[in-house]
């Protein structure tokens, strides 16, 4: 599902930067990504979801080189493609959750938002604890509320390759565990594989792989 060859980036000179000789991700796959604050996962899924571009190297995404795609086409590809939980969930506050929720088929014109997308909207959202609350806007849901908006929109197009970056974070520990059997159930669902930036030790064993960041950090140019 994804395959990373030769990656390096950099945040311009002096600034951090990242180094992947070779990374795998299996379809249907579950992985979780851990390492020290700082150390580069999240701009790991961001490189992964097209958001930001690569120095060198090739990133493929379902057959896909996104690192080769136009600006316009790497944005189509990730919101029909991929379903990513920021890590800030980057909700809208002039929608409502249930529009936030349906966001992906507001910008991209290959999904239609139709009935059963609507139904798969709602029955996320109940199945998060947050059915109750689909007319309300981010501002006014707490931050445990937003992030389970956050992951629904994710999950609403059944893509392929879910991205997580601390989904659970904000959770109490039921809760995580909840969110996570949801995350799970979605992607064996749709057989989406599923990348995840974690620091629940506790939820570790219930990924295929994890994957320590330590090792990717490369020496700053000189
Ligand atoms: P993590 O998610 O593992 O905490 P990040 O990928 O967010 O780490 O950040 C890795 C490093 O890159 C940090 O040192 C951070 O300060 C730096 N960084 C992140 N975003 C930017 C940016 N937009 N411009 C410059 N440096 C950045
Ligand atoms: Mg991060």
């Amino acid at each position: 599902m994804v395959h990373i060859e030769n990656l390096t980036f950099g945040y311009g000179a002096g600034g951090f930067r990242l180094r992947v000789p070779e990374f795998t991700l299996a379809e249907g796959e579950r992985v979780a990504v851990v390492g020290p604050s700082g150390s580069g996962k999240t701009t790991l899924l961001n490189l992964i979801a097209g958001i930001l571009t690569p120095e060198a190297g090739r990133i493929d995404v379902a057959g896909t080189e996104v690192s080769g795609l136009s600006d316009a086409r790497r944005r189509r590809f990730r919101a029909s493609r991929i379903g990513f939980v920021f890590q800030d969930f980057a909700l809208l506050d002039y929608l409502s959750a249930r529009q936030n929720i349906c966001y992906p088929y507001r910008i991209t014109p290959a999904l239609t938002l139709d009935k059963e997308a609507r139904e798969r909207a709602e029955s996320l959202a109940a199945a998060c604890g947050i059915g109750d609350k689909l007319d309300r806007h981010p501002s006014e849901l707490s931050q445990g509320e937003q992030q389970r908006v956050a992951i629904c929109r994710a999950l609403v197009t059944q893509p392929g390759l879910i991205l997580s970056d601390e989904a659970t974070g904000n959770l109490d520990p039921d809760s995580k565990a909840r969110i996570l059997d949801l995350l799970f159930e979605q992607a064996a669902l749709a057989g989406a594989a599923v990348l995840a930036v974690t620091h629940d030790h506790e939820l570790l064993p219930r990924f295929e792989r994890v994957l320590d960041f330590a090792q990717f950090r490369a020496a700053p140019e000189t």
